[in-house]
């Protein structure tokens, strides 16, 4: 580690907040933390590439917000709170402009879900960005992939394809909306809705690689099927501007990071669905059926028969 380096840890130690069960955060050989008591550790990892998690002109504020987002929206579709991160940086170069504006929107963040940086590691090299998140949720209480059952009916919150038509666009070289770009660089980690729905959703899974994708994974660890109606993926008023219904219902489908929850219950439970979301601030929609099988088959409205052309975004592909 250089100089240079050292100086950018300063810079982010300075404006790193700090909680009370951290004994010891950034300045150390490793942080010391205190659990509470009773509660299970969830853990998750997320890297964004340049190029290839974002569109690398991003501003370093919207890098530093997704970094972080994306890792919350894990832990909020296990149902967890949210309570430390810790941060791996690879820069090309010793920028500290770069670095200011990247705490700038990764500290906004954290700072909204009380959510300390007491860590991590500053190296040179193309631009990556690695986070890690730990937070607690109540034994027994985490939700899964696996625990959908045939007769559960499929939810989703907020609005899926307004990300995946920012990249379009940007992909196009058209300027991108602002609205949809917004929802690209800065997604909502859905917290509150997942701590909502501990106890009530039999499965949960965040939308990162597309509906169809993830709802897939799904389908693969609770040995199950699904009917999914395109034509229920609530959809944003910037989305149905931009686009004609056929390439929207496919940015829907299987456009990836929208960061939403996908998640199931038992049709009882559609009232308590309701009030957990009302008590989240988000809205939620029905999308479709549990049934028995392997496979998702997906309809229109109408009832006919819908195919996408693609299964959601592959990486490597
Ligand atoms: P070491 O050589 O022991 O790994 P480092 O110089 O890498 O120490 O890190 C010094 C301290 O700064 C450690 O507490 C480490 O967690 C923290 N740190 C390094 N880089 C970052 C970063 N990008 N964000 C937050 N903390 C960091
Ligand atoms: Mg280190």
């Amino acid at each position: 580690m250089g100089v240079a380096e050292f100086d950018l840890i300063a810079r982010i130690r300075a404006r790193a907040a700090t909680r009370g069960d951290v004994i010891l955060g950034i300045g150390d050989d490793a942080a010391l933390l205190q659990p509470p008591a009773g509660m299970q550790l969830v853990v998750a990892m997320d890297t964004l590439n340049s190029g290839v998690h974002f569109p690398p002109e991003t501003a370093a504020a919207d890098i530093g917000w997704k970094a972080l987002a994306v890792n919350l929206s894990d832990l909020a579709a296990m149902g967890a709170q949210p309570a430390w991160c810790t941060l791996s940086l690879s820069l090309p170069d010793a920028d500290a402009g770069f670095v200011d504006g990247f705490v700038d929107g990764f500290l906004e963040l954290a700072e909204r879900h009380g959510v300390a940086l007491v860590g991590g590691d500053t190296t040179r090299g193309p631009l990556s960005v690695c986070v890690t998140v730990h937070g607690f949720v109540e034994p027994g209480t985490a939700l899964r992939r696996a625990g959908a059952r045939a007769g559960d009916e499929i939810w989703i919150s907020g609005t899926v394809g307004d990300a995946a038509a920012a990249l379009a666009q940007w992909r196009a070289g058209r300027g991108a909306d602002a609205a949809l770009r917004s929802r690209l660089d800065r997604p909502i980690p859905r917290v509150a809705l997942g701590r909502a729905l501990r106890g009530i959703a039999s499965s949960c899974i965040d939308v990162s690689d597309g509906v169809l994708a993830d709802l897939g994974h799904v389908c693969e660890a609770s040995g199950i099927g699904a009917l999914l109606d395109v034509d229920a993926l609530p959809g944003s008023e910037a989305l149905r501007l931009a686009l004609d219904v056929e390439p929207r219902r496919v940015l829907q489908a299987t456009g990836g990071d929208d960061y939403e929850l996908c998640f199931t219950a038992p049709p009882e439970t559609g009232e308590a669905i309701v009030r957990a979301a009302a008590s989240a601030d988000v809205a939620v929609a029905r999308i479709g059926r549990i049934i028995e099988g392997g496979d998702i088959a997906t309809h229109a409205a109408d009832g006919g028969a819908w195919s996408a052309p693609g299964a959601g975004w592959i990486h490597f592909a």
